[in-house]
């Protein structure tokens, strides 16, 4: 296959459509996928490998869960888009803002991506301000306004910020520290923000909970600046909690993202909340946001049989926060055993193993991981047919098909972290 990699190089930058996949943050080259099933990928060697990856977090309940497959396969015999509505948008609308009673109305769209730089426009438009707050480390999508000390992807290749941002428009961004109210208070301060916007759960600079107090101080410090509250809930939606980390800490924000868990493996995602705000959109207001493909057929097909699922079994979650929890203790048990400074941090079933600093609360601790120990690990788990998210700064997701294969893959990652001592 290493003749299908040097084509892949010459025809995409890295061989990739997306930065992180290219392995530069641990060296070598990513295996070629041909199918997945439960908590397996298959390589096109036919290896097959325990997937901690999940597609960056929106598969939760396995691979090919014969409910998606069934849903997408009846969706795409009757036609694979229309731009015309269909009820199945209403029916996913429905299930959607049954689940989430913070998201009174909603768009969909078609990435993460999408979802916030449509909510960012909304708030702007809304408040007739221009500035957006960040959090250093947090990754809100690729959107010009968001590309500032974004976390993962730009750090694992060393590239803070990108090119191409208009210097215009990276200067109505402003940046605070992640678990840190007093950054945010001083910017919020001069009253010129449209929106706060952060991941709730950040997982973007590797899984860094939310301390307490901090999700509702933003929202006392938003309240009283009269700045919307934005959650980016992309990754953490229908993933920490049916009810994601809104509900999970019970702070409400004013508009939502979602993507990821919510389209079920499809590219789909979501931006919604407040009614007053969310009816200012095209066509009922003036602020204008569209999409050829948005309610795809396929996409709604797939979240429906998604949320479906996660709504009618009661004892997913349950069984997600315990693999969680087996997860953080041995594989912390086994850092300690090798004498290796460093800690696991989970939030249900997203986790991230920091090799180095003792505690992660903000990008200015995760920044201090030891990168070439992270490529050790990696590399050993991957020998041993575990396959992590191939950078320091990332989440790994627990499926509910990870259940029969947990014991033998965290075996192989307490070797792995041997090998890495
Ligand atoms: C993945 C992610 C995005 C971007 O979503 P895409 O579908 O990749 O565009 C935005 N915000 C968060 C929190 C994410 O994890």
């Amino acid at each position: 296959m290493s003749d299908r990699w040097e084509r892949a190089l010459e025809l995409m930058p890295g061989g990739v459509n997306s930065p992180v996949r290219a392995f530069q943050g641990v060296g070598g080259r990513p295996p070629f996928v041909s199918s997945a099933r439960g908590p397996y990928l298959r390589t096109v060697e036919g290896e097959e490998l325990v997937d901690f990856i999940a597609s960056w977090g929106a598969i939760i309940l396995g691979h090919a869960h014969p409910d998606v497959v069934a849903a997408v396969v009846d969706a795409a015999a009757r036609g694979t888009s229309y731009g015309v509505p269909t009820l199945g948008e209403v029916e996913y609308a429905e299930q959607i803002a049954g689940m989430l009673p913070h998201v009174e109305m909603l768009r969909m769209v078609n990435s993460g991506t999408e979802a916030t730089m449509s909510a960012a426009r909304l708030a702007r438009g809304a408040t007739g301000r221009e500035v957006i707050l960040k959090f250093e480390g947090c990754y809100h999508g690729h959107g010009d306004a968001f590309l500032v000390k974004a976390g993962s992807g730009a750090a694992t290749l060393g590239e803070p910020d990108s090119p191409g941002v208009p210097g215009g428009t990276a200067a109505t961004t402003r940046i605070a520290r992640f678990n840190d109210l007093d950054s945010a208070a001083a910017a919020l301060a001069p009253g010129d923000v449209a929106a706060v916007v952060v991941e709730p759960v950040a997982g973007n600079m590797g899984v860094v909970p939310p301390e307490p107090g901090f999700l509702e101080g933003l929202r006392s410090l938003t309240d009283r600046h009269g700045t919307l509250l934005i959650f980016d809930e992309v990754m953490t939606g229908f993933r920490v909690g049916p009810g994601g980390a809104a509900g999970r800490y019970g702070v409400t924000p004013d508009l939502t993202t979602l993507g990821k868990v919510v389209a079920g493996g499809t590219p789909a995602a979501v931006y919604g909340g407040r009614r007053d705000l969310v009816s200012r959109m095209a066509p009922t207001g003036p602020i204008y946001q569209a999409g050829t493909l948005a309610g795809n057929p396929l996409a709604v097909a797939a979240g429906i049989a998604t949320l479906r699922r996660i709504e009618r079994d009661p004892g997913l979650y349950d069984r997600l926060e315990a693999m969680g929890a087996e997860t953080e203790e041995r594989l912390g048990a086994a850092l300690r055993r090798h004498g290796i400074d460093g800690t696991v941090q989970r939030v249900g079933s997203m986790f991230t193993v920091f090799f180095g600093p003792k505690v992660v609360r903000s990008w200015d601790d995760a920044v201090t991981v030891d990168r070439d120990r992270f490529a050790r690990f990696f590399h050993a788990a991957l020998r041993r047919g575990v396959l992590l998210p191939p950078s320091p700064f990332e989440a790994l997701f627990l499926t509910d098909a990870h259940g029969d294969v947990l014991d033998g893959a965290l075996g192989a990652l307490e070797s792995a972290i041997g090998d890495a001592a």
